[in-house]
């Protein structure tokens, strides 16, 4: 069986974001306190002792205090249930939670090469000892099964897999460490128990919806995908930002060409969005973007959120 929780479903900054005045941040501070959500990442195991995170933001030390699962073993002086972390892009939002895991625990890295070569290239993430934090590459379209601390089968395999995006924002303009090749910044993941063959996707960053990934996604009983932002240009029409959805490798929820719409005839039996920006006013419950997403059978997922295939 494989369980999986909701770590975060927040976008970058979360909710709130620390310098945020919008309203959905408005609300989370006093009202509505339930709006709060920390940045995406999600746990999952097959066998319900050793887990492994999809990603590590940057609220990763709160999400571990708030999830019992993930707590060191009862009589044990050091120790983690995290026998990993898969990483599927470089963002702050996806690897900056790493550094929050550095005091000697062993765990493996599991990236593709463009990612591994970003974290080489900043000298801070060499608080993670190589000796205890083995760092393994990962490739487009082949699946890998990652092990156990002793070298044991974990009961998953994962199948990485390329999708529409953007190298890291804080490369634009720069020289990407990874070289000049972008393939591999950007990518989704089909996680599945080696036990039972029940399987998930997980695509917490998505620029766009092509007919190759709607035949993967076809008839899966449960997808994570990319619910950054409600509108392409909503972070502009609201004075927050000058960035469209797409120019930060997003797809919107809404539109023609948006999660919603593109995913609306593939059967999938449970569809949950990840990675939601405050600003999007799909996350206030009351919201009419909120009634057309779940409508559509779309989930926005609370923090600590557990589902099991
Ligand atoms: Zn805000």
């Amino acid at each position: 069986m494989l369980r999986v929780v909701v770590l975060g479903a927040a976008a970058g900054g979360g909710v709130p974001q620390w310098n945020c005045g919008c309203l959905v941040c408005r609300k989370s501070r006093t009202e509505h306190p339930e709006l709060q959500s920390t940045q995406a990442s999600i746990a999952v195991s097959a066998d319900g002792d050793h887990w492994f995170l999809i990603n590590a933001s940057p609220d990763l030390r709160q999400q571990l205090i708030a999830t019992p699962q993930l707590h060191p073993k009862a009589g044990e002086l050091r120790h983690s249930p995290i026998s990993g972390v898969i990483l599927t892009n470089s963002e702050v939002d996806a690897v900056a939670g790493l550094l929050s895991m550095r005091e000697g625990w062993p765990f493996t890295i599991y990236a593709h090469a463009r990612v591994l070569a970003i974290l080489r290239d900043n000298s801070i993430f060499n608080v993670l000892n190589e000796k205890n934090v083995q760092r393994r590459p990962i490739e487009i379209n082949e699946a890998f099964e990652p092990a156990l601390p002793d070298g044991s089968a974990s009961g998953m395999e994962i199948l990485p897999f390329a999708v529409p995006g953007k190298s890291a924002w804080y490369l634009e303009g720069k020289v990407h460490p990874g070289g000049t090749d972008g393939a591999g910044d950007t990518l989704g993941l089909r996680v599945s128990d080696k036990a039972t063959g029940k399987y998930f996707y997980f695509l917490a960053a998505c620029a766009g919806v092509t007919d190759d990934l709607r035949a993967r996604l076809a008839g899966a009983s449960l997808v994570f995908f990319d619910g950054t932002v409600w509108r392409d240009d909503e972070l502009i029409a609201a004075g927050l930002g000058n960035k469209t959805g797409q120019s930060m490798g997003h797809i919107a929820m809404s539109g023609d060409t948006g999660a919603i719409a593109s995913l609306a005839s593939l059967d999938i039996d449970r569809k949950v969005f990840l990675h939601i920006n405050n600003s999007n006013p799909a996350l206030l419950h009351a919201s009419p973007e909120r009634q057309i997403a779940e409508r559509a059978g779309w989930q926005i997922p609370a923090d600590g959120t557990e589902i099991t295939l």
